[in-house]
């Protein structure tokens, strides 16, 4: 089958699925203009399952909005330096049960069945490439490069975003349900330790979510800070791209070793999660931040440099600037370096996020509604939203909570509260109808009034037979 086999293929299944019927929605009416259903921030792999899951509701009157320039969504072929996904290639995650929509279709249409059954995982770039197919076969309404910058509530049910970018329209839009499918970091930010950035000058260190001219570190030696995953993917790419040595430095004495994810695979907690206690809740989720595993390729890609050093029990304790290097203490002895890569992760907190800056004081936390036992309690859990099971804010005081009414939080935020459905993956599948239909119960729920009114006062005669006699 080729490319455009499937594409025909695709349309066939939605025809037979009886996709794109009449939209069931009343459409709001406001004075400044057209009033979007639904707005989704964020044109990444959880922007475009849910917009394909909002016009499979026949909720069409809706819009996808990125600020990245089209095909450069998301982490995969910006800021992400692995070779393949961390997940396994039999993920299902945006196809939403339609087998022609799967990555698995989409390869074997140009490479066979044969080339599905030798690749071992997905390259990050064939995932984006995937990615921007999806989009253009489903004809998703994205806008890119658009930001959205604030968030604001009009009072009328209808929250104004203010939005720039070369794609951005001159006036805000608006719109009655505002999704934030802003991924990673759409919770917060990316996190610098500030004994580096207070100290360092700006080309001494680069976080890994940000563009690094590795040309220009050929021949260098550069340190990188953390365990996770994407310390080594760095590690390796920066060896890779010739710089003389990596060293990556590790808090811990052990890197972790088991993955709490295929016990979530195999257990329900990913399908399931949202019927936990919030004991329960917070607890898994301690348990999954603190097991986190770098994958064996990619680790065994970077040690397998000559220039690869490892440093475990090796916090930096101080950085200084000295004769245009970084120098670093650690418990054991000083290091002298040409550049660092922080790869210490986010900082979840909204009161960072901009467009959320008029709802933030108003937003519930974890911290205001569970305290959880001393053994476990942590402050960076304790700042995540304290969202209800369908995804939506739940408020600080009761009478605020019209005003985040119609907001819809599909990030990574979202964690603690709905488990990994916004997050990875393997959760999506989940995760995706089950917001597509809380968006669709909040739209039915607002005109309940008009459309039950609509139902008794229908009175079109249907039946046409004769009456005997
Ligand atoms: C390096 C790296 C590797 C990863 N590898 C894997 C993996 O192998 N498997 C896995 O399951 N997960 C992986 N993840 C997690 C990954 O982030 C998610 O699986 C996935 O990207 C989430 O999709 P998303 O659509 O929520 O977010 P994204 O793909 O990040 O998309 C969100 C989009 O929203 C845009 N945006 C944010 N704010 C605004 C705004 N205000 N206005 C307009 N646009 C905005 C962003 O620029 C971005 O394009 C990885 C993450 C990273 C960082």
């Amino acid at each position: 089958m080729s490319l455009e086999a499937l594409n025909k293929q695709v349309r066939r299944d939605l025809s037979f699925l009886a996709f794109g019927g009449e939209d069931w929605v009343r459409r709001a009416h406001h004075p400044e203009g057209h009033v979007y259903d639904a707005v989704i921030i964020g044109g990444g792999q959880c922007g475009l399952g849910v917009a394909f899951g909002l016009l499979r509701e026949r909720i069409s009157n809706i819009l996808v909005l990125d600020e990245n320039v089209e095909g450069y969504e998301g982490p995969w072929v910006t800021y992400a330096r692995m070779m393949t996904l961390r997940t396994v290639k039999q993920l299902i995650s945006i196809d939403l049960g339609v087998p022609s929509l799967t990555f698995r279709s989409w390869w074997e249409a140009q490479f066979g069945v044969q080339s599905w059954k030798d690749i071992d995982k997905i390259s990050r770039n064939d995932w984006m490439n995937y990615l921007r197919w999806y989009r253009k076969v489903l004809q998703l309404p994205v806008v890119n490069e658009v930001k959205v910058k604030l968030i604001e509530p009009t009072g009328d049910d209808v929250y104004r975003l203010h939005v720039e970018g070369a794609g951005a329209s001159s006036q805000p839009l608006l719109a009655r349900k505002v999704i934030l499918a802003t991924g990673i970091q759409g919770g917060g930010e990316w996190h610098v330790p500030s004994i580096i950035s207070a100290t360092l000058p700006r080309h001494l260190y680069a976080h890994t979510s940000e563009k690094i001219d590795f040309k220009a570190l050929q021949g260098k030696e550069v340190a990188i800070l953390g365990g996770g995953a994407s310390a080594f993917d760095n590690a390796n790419f920066a060896l890779s791209e010739g710089v003389s040595s990596a060293h990556v430095f590790v808090r811990r004495t052990e890197i972790p070793r088991i993955n709490p994810m295929r016990q979530m695979r195999v257990s329900g907690l990913i399908e399931r999660f949202h019927v936990l206690s919030d004991a329960d809740k917070y607890a898994v989720i301690d348990h999954y931040f603190k097991h986190q595993p770098p994958t064996n390729d990619t680790f065994e890609r970077a040690a397998s440099h000559s220039g690869f050093q490892l440093h475990l029990g090796a916090p930096w304790l101080d950085v200084q600037h000295e004769a245009g290097k970084a120098v670093i203490t650690t418990p054991q002895c000083n290091f002298t370096f040409d550049f660092l890569i922080i790869s210490t992760g986010l900082m979840t907190d909204h009161s960072l996020r901009p467009e959320l800056k008029l709802f933030e004081p108003h937003i519930a936390r974890w911290g205001d509604h569970y305290h959880a036992p001393p053994e476990i309690a942590n402050h960076k859990l304790d700042a995540y939203p304290y969202l209800g099971p369908d995804f939506t804010f739940t408020c600080r005081d009761r009478k605020d909570s019209k005003l985040l009414h119609g907001l819809f939080v599909f990030n990574y935020s979202a964690i603690v509260s709905c488990g990994i459905s916004a997050s990875s993956l393997p959760g999506m599948k989940y995760g995706i109808p089950r917001l597509v239909s809380a968006v669709a119960d909040q739209l039915f729920s607002d005109n309940r009034e008009e459309i039950l009114k609509n139902f008794y006062a229908y009175n079109e005669a249907e039946f046409v037979g004769l009456l005997g006699g």
